[in-house]
């Protein structure tokens, strides 16, 4: 072999080795590879499942929030009991079409109903039954109404249409014949069949029309239609105008009473069964217009409109009576609306006051009445138990004249039960009335419970009264609700 083969060999066979060489390291390179792009793939998949999960968990998250939200709305907007728009939705939607209207001149009817003989429904049979009547009235209107009409529940019994893009007289009109002649029959809730009425009053708003005329002139034409006789339907007209302006004065009176000193606070006497001496006084409001004492059945409904005025109300009278019961040794009771027992400012003002000035809160009753309590149970017995803690007194006022006293009084912790005056006014000649009232007594006995038993008018009540010492009367035969310097002169004399 000649040098030069030899030499091509080596240098082929050291190739060869390096082509081996390379081969190896390539496979393992090339191995490292496809490990790293399977880690690769494994992280992305990974990856690509949390960020599915974190997805889902916001999707979730997000249709909650909007479920939630949509709740609220509803709740903010809708009566809970009904479906129907509640009161806000209702103010909303009327402002509304009423601008629409003056703009554009689309025009619009406004229907107020209200219900003949609900109340007595709810008082004999219970709140349930009271709750179903008002559901079957609500289908009722809405089956009646186009889609676009609103039908709205404004109240306890009170309901409002406003009938759109309408300004015809006789189809409004057949449509409140339609909803009168829905309820003639009766309504068939469980196994009753239960009678209820209607009086619709109907105002057509012109242009620039007040807002809260258009509202106030329904409201007395369903007045006048209630008076006219149940069961009718009354438009508003000018007739009825004089009505309008007494109530609008009145209102606008009653809404600056309090700074303008109109307002003034009686004291009618509550005396020992057993001695006759006064230990007490229910303070009874009253409003002076042209030197005359307007009677509460008049105004507390139209201060009551305005929740910022019943509290204004309440909260002086409470500061008076503080003020009093420093002067006098007796307690004040004061008759607290139900609009009071449904947020917790009641509770604020008087823990603020607590701080600022030492009284004694156990001189102080709160005549809470079973009405107040109905509509929303749950925060009026948490400010009522707040109440109680603070040392103040509490009274179930009108005890009787509802339903579901006997719940109440198991519930609530009250001290003191009114027994109302109906139960008094036929005691001497209702055996069956001297029964229900001795066994009222009992069961207040049993409860550990003191009574006062108010509207007591003439002997003949009294001798059928019991005394004892947690028995304790109010009535004309005793007391008249007195001016302040005459309940002084009453206790010092
Ligand atoms: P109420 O709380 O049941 O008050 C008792 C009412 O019965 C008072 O009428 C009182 O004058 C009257 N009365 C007491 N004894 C007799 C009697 O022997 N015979 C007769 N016929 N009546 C008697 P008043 O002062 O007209 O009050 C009527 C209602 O107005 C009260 O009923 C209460 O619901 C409300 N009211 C009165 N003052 C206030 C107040 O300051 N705040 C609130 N929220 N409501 C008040
Ligand atoms: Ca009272
Ligand atoms: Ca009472």
């Amino acid at each position: 072999m000649k040098a030069d083969e030899k030499l091509l060999i080596k240098e082929i066979k050291t190739l060869q080795k390096a082509a081996q060489l390379h081969a190896k390291y390539s496979v393992s390179q090339y191995k490292k590879v496809l490990n790293t792009l399977d880690e690769l793939q494994k992280e992305k998949e990974l990856l690509e499942e949390k960020v599915k999960e974190r997805t889902k968990h916001l999707e979730e998250e997000y249709n909650e929030k909007i479920s939630y939200a949509r709740r609220l709305d509803k709740i903010a907007k809708f009566d809970q009991l009904t479906g129907l728009a509640n009161r806000y939705l209702f103010f909303n939607e009327l402002k509304l079409i009423k601008k629409e209207f003056d703009l554009m001149g689309n025009s619009f009817a406004l229907l107020f109903i209200d219900l003949d003989g609900f109340k007595f429904i709810n008082d004999t049979y219970g709140h349930k039954i009271g709750d179903k009547v008002l559901q079957t009235v609500a289908d009722k209107l809405k089956s009646i109404v186009r889609k676009e009409d609103l039908v709205s529940r404004i109240g306890g019994d009170e309901f409002t249409i406003i009938l759109k893009n309408i300004d015809n007289k006789e189809i409004i009109a057949q449509i409140a014949k339609k909803i009168i002649n829905a309820f003639k029959r009766p309504l068939k809730i469980e196994d009753l069949n239960l009678y209820i009425g209607t009086s619709i009053g109907i105002y057509i708003p012109q242009k620039h029309d007040y807002f809260q005329d258009i509202i106030t002139k329904a409201d007395i034409a369903m007045y006048e239609a209630k008076k006219a006789g149940k069961g009718t339907y009354l438009f508003f007209d000018e007739s009825m105008k004089s009505e309008l302006i007494k109530i609008t004065k009145l209102r606008n009176y009653i809404k600056n009473a309090l700074k303008n000193n109109a307002f003034i606070n009686c004291f009618q006497p509550i005396v020992l069964s057993t001695n006759y001496q006064i230990i007490g006084a229910e303070t009874l409001l009253r409003l002076i217009q042209n030197n005359k004492l307007i009677s509460p059945a008049v105004f507390i409904p139209i201060i009551e409109e305005d929740i910022h005025l019943i509290k204004e109300v309440t909260f002086w009278q409470i500061s008076e009576i503080v003020k009093l019961t420093k002067k006098l040794d007796i307690f004040f009771t004061i008759n607290i609306s139900a609009k009071l027992l449904s947020d917790y400012d009641l509770i604020d003002y008087l823990t603020n006051l607590k701080q600022k000035i030492n009284f004694n809160t156990s001189q102080i009753h709160f005549e809470v009445t079973e009405t107040a309590l109905s509509s929303n149970l749950n925060t009026a017995s948490n400010i009522l138990l707040r109440l109680k803690k603070m040392g103040f007194i509490l009274s179930l006022d009108d005890f009787g004249t509802g339903y579901s006293s006997l719940a109440y009084l198991r519930e609530l912790p009250f001290d003191i039960i009114k027994i109302d005056k109906k139960f008094i006014d036929n005691l001497p000649f209702s055996e069956k009335d001297q029964k229900l009232l001795k066994s009222i007594i009992n069961m207040a006995e049993i409860l550990d419970m003191k009574i006062i038993l108010e509207g007591i008018e003439t002997q003949e009540q009294l001798k059928k009264l019991p005394e004892n010492k947690n028995i304790k009367y109010q009535g004309y035969l005793f007391h008249k609700p007195y001016k302040l310097n005459k309940l002084f002169n009453c206790i010092t004399h």
